[in-house]
């Protein structure tokens, strides 16, 4: 895929960010509990297409200008 900003061929990347809360029990004794359990409402998930060539990056979560979607063939479609 053709960078648009600076039309460099196969410097985009696509990335997966994650964002896991950890909830960890607090117990009586005040000390934290080793066991966790993750707290799925709390998780946050978001990608973003960057070039390596120029460094402009393209987000998930942005809609319209500056953002990205995947069509649904699989194509990645950058906006602006
Ligand atoms: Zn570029």
């Amino acid at each position: 895929m053709i960078c648009p900003k600076c039309g460099k061929v196969d410097s985009l990347v696509l990335s997966d960010y994650y964002q896991i809360s950890h909830d960890y029990r607090i117990l009586k004794n005040g000390k934290v509990s080793k066991r966790f359990k993750r707290s799925s409402e709390h998780t946050e998930e978001w990608s973003a297409v960057t070039c390596n060539e120029c460094g402009s990056q393209w987000s998930s979560v942005v809609n319209g200008k500056g953002g990205f979607y995947i069509s649904d063939d699989g194509t990645i479609v950058l906006d602006g």
